[in-house]
């Protein structure tokens, strides 16, 4: 089992019944699909055919926050020359071109100052500000190749929207209904924005997904983390709004950080980017996912190597032998016996301590026997995502009786195999882990087992039971 997961945006390239049955062969766990992209009953619609298709695999959808695009450069390759002036004009549905950039922004431009950096895309192209007024002048200071409609980074001192932007709130209603799993929030630079977003979707049954890419995001990391569900490092516009060369450091930063407090942590963006278009990815992009695995991701995310991308289903076949051949190097004793836990480092109410100890003690005695596998009895997803964070090498098996809750875990590291069970006492549950184990052949008799279970007593979540058990 590859216990990495794999997150791949849907876009024109992948969203053929064909393409998206592939992937799922290939070995995708989350398919992603971003409302940056078409208008409101598009996206519906895809959420729809996707679920329908694959009703196996999470589905997690993207919400753009204030991002600003460019007006589409159409699909041939537009080149932005070092030296050149381009003006920038504030305009919706128009095209750009290599001498006049439409921003789909009102009342943006007044604001930028001369020496001003904006970037185009993930990054590689910038502009400096030279003029400003009735028109907008910039010249062109790193340069190359742009397609579609780009996303452009502006200083993020003139984009003052509160989250969800009116745009987002639309997105959010039509969503309240759609049967999704992962909801991932851009731009955030607070636990408010993620209060809020959650208090608009005003579902529990979604994961929220913190989108890491502004400084104060960064800095606020910790309040973040706490508020959300899971994690992404999104590392496209992190690059933009922060030093490029501190995006390594950062993605180290999150993905601890979030790992700690049991939240799910995808590393994204630019990971097989070369894939777009050619066959083999280079060696730094082989570098770079296999060093994602080793720093203790999650996940890992393709967005327009699947979405635009030539070769959509030859990409996650490369991924995951990527993610395989780092897996077998990954030390997993070392990692959970170095894990600092939120409780241990930040201030965790009483259910979040009992879950830490309860399930830092299932660890120890699973490594210590040699348990052959760990069975985490799960309503929400919570302690088998609490058990998760340790990375054990034995295989998690997850017991639950909820559909949705067994797709989330699809985001999870190494939730090998989930069971879909309305047992419920502790009895009924450990006989249910240890029929599982023997049928699937993780378990043969004789071997210890570690079973862990929840109760929701006073109404908060918390892993309060383990048990060893030897399979008869
Ligand atoms: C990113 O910026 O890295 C990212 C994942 O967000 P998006 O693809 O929506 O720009």
């Amino acid at each position: 089992m590859r216990r990495t997961r794999i997150v791949a945006t849907i876009g024109p390239a992948s969203e053929s019944d064909e393409v998206l049955l592939n992937l799922v062969k290939a070995g995708v766990d989350v398919f992603r699909i971003s409302m940056a992209h078409g208008d409101i009953p598009s996206n519906i619609e895809r959420i729809r055919r996707v679920r329908a298709l694959a009703p196996d695999i999470a589905i997690m959808v993207d919400i753009p926050g204030p991002k600003i695009r460019a007006g589409s450069f159409g699909t041939v390759a537009v080149h932005l020359e070092i030296g050149h002036v381009i003006e920038l004009v504030e305009a919706f549905g128009e095209t750009s071109t290599a001498d006049r950039i439409a921003v789909e922004r009102e009342d943006i431009l007044m604001h930028l100052k001369t020496g001003d950096h904006v970037h185009i895309g993930d990054g590689g192209i910038s502009l400096v500000v030279t003029k400003t007024g009735a028109t907008t002048l910039t010249e062109v200071t790193s340069g190359g190749a742009v397609v579609g409609k780009p996303g452009m980074g502006l200083p993020a001192s003139i984009l003052n929207d509160r989250l969800p932007t009116d745009d987002d709130r639309a997105r959010l209603e039509a969503l309240k209904e759609e049967d999704i799993d992962f909801l991932a929030v851009s731009f955030v630079r607070s636990a408010f924005d993620m209060v809020s977003v959650r208090s608009v979707l005003s579902r529990d049954d979604v994961l929220l997904m913190a989108k890491i890419e502004t400084g104060e995001g960064v800095e606020n990391l910790d309040e973040i983390v706490a508020v959300s569900d899971s994690i992404m490092v999104a590392r496209g516009d992190l690059g933009v709004r922060m030093p490029i060369e501190e995006v390594p450091h950062l993605q180290k930063l999150i993905v601890r950080h979030g790992i700690r407090y049991a939240r799910p942590v995808v590393v994204a963006t630019q990971m097989l980017e070369s894939m777009t278009h050619a066959q083999v990815p280079t060696r730094a992009e082989v570098t770079d996912v296999a060093n994602a695995v080793l720093d203790g991701a999650s996940a890992v995310m393709l967005s327009g190597e699947t979405a635009i991308g030539e070769d959509p289903v030859g990409t996650v076949i490369t991924m995951d032998r990527i993610v395989r051949r780092a897996e077998a190097s990954f030390d997993y004793a070392k990692w959970g016996a170095g894990l600092e836990l939120q409780s241990h480092v930040g201030h965790a109410n009483q259910s979040t301590r009992i879950t830490a100890s309860i399930t830092g003690a299932a660890w120890r005695a699973a490594m210590e026997e040699k348990a052959v596998a760990i069975v985490a009895c799960t309503r929400s997803g919570m302690t088998a995502r609490a058990i998760s964070r340790f990375r054990p090498p034995m295989p998690i098996v997850a017991i639950t009786p909820s559909k949705a809750t067994s797709r989330q875990l699809r985001g999870s590291w190494g939730i090998d195999r989930v069971v879909l069970s309305p047992a419920n006492d502790i009895d009924e549950l450990c006989q249910v882990a240890v029929a599982e184990v023997k049928k699937s052949g993780i378990a043969q008799p004789g071997d210890p087992i570690v079973v862990m279970a929840g109760s929701a007593t006073g109404g908060a979540q918390v892993t309060d039971t383990v048990r060893m058990i030897i399979i008869p």
